[in-house]
């Protein structure tokens, strides 16, 4: 089967809440670097309250918010935990961005209280002293190239032995300790690096593409791309805070 005879459907999860440090700009990539394909690409916004059918989606991204909007959608996330575990489980794409990626694990516990979280991922996060904020950079065997981002989260996340997404070359990560930062379980990638990640980062973008594509079609071969600006702008970044 040809990809311009393929179809991606993302769904963007709460971005009434969860939309923190341009994570929107995580769908602008995905679909353009469809199009470019000419793969068929749509996007369907689900606000909170809205119903949400996992069957029809290929993609789903949560992105990033504040403790305070983290409480509110922890209700709504909730009444959808045994779908999206479902989904999850079947091999299900998701890119979830730190206040989403905390909310995939069992809890978050902050200062202000317990947030509980979609038990997704047997992973689970802690409130600590000072905020981890700054440019980071890694290594991800998901990808050839450093991934690039930036992180300002106050929680810890803790993995469980669980994968992680990359090992910290430059930055915090996960808990500022372990060298590690997100984690990947089945197609899930959870991740504290805002950006938005993927436009910096598009062979992460191309790697969620794949899977949702295989997981739909079968194996796929994606066509290259001309991307010298993306990858001149990851190149800066690597050799900024790692390189000299
Ligand atoms: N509220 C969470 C924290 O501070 C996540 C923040 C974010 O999404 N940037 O840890």
């Amino acid at each position: 089967m040809e990809t311009t005879d393929m179809k991606i459907t993302i769904g963007h999860l709460y971005p009434d809440l969860l939309n923190l440090y341009g994570d929107r700009g995580n769908i602008a990539c995905m679909m353009q670097r469809c199009i470019w394909r000419g793969i068929a690409a749509d996007t369907i916004e689900f606000n909170t309250g809205d119903e949400i059918d996992f069957s029809k989606l290929d993609i789903v991204l949560l992105g990033g918010g504040s403790d305070r909007e983290q409480a509110i959608v922890c209700r709504n996330l909730l009444e959808i935990q045994e779908q999206f575990k479902e989904y999850v489980e079947n091999n299900g794409v998701v890119i979830a961005v730190c206040g989403g990626y905390q909310l995939l694990g069992k809890y978050y516990k902050t200062d202000a209280g317990m947030i509980e979280g979609l038990s997704l991922v047997d992973i689970y996060t802690e409130q600590e002293e000072g905020r981890l904020i700054d440019n980071i950079v890694l290594k991800s065997d998901l990808v050839d190239m450093p991934v690039v981002g930036f992180e300002n989260h106050g929680g810890r996340t803790y993995l469980n032995g669980n994968q992680p997404f990359g090992k910290v070359l430059y930055g915090s990560g996960n808990d500022g300790k372990s060298g590690y930062e997100g984690v990947v379980y089945k197609n899930v990638i959870g991740t504290y690096l805002h950006g938005p990640l993927l436009p910096k980062n598009p062979q992460v973008c191309d790697y969620l593409i794949q899977k949702a594509l295989e997981r739909k079609y079968g194996p796929v071969q994606l066509g290259p791309l001309d991307d010298r600006q993306e990858n001149a702008a990851n190149e800066y970044i690597y050799r900024r805070f790692v390189k000299e």
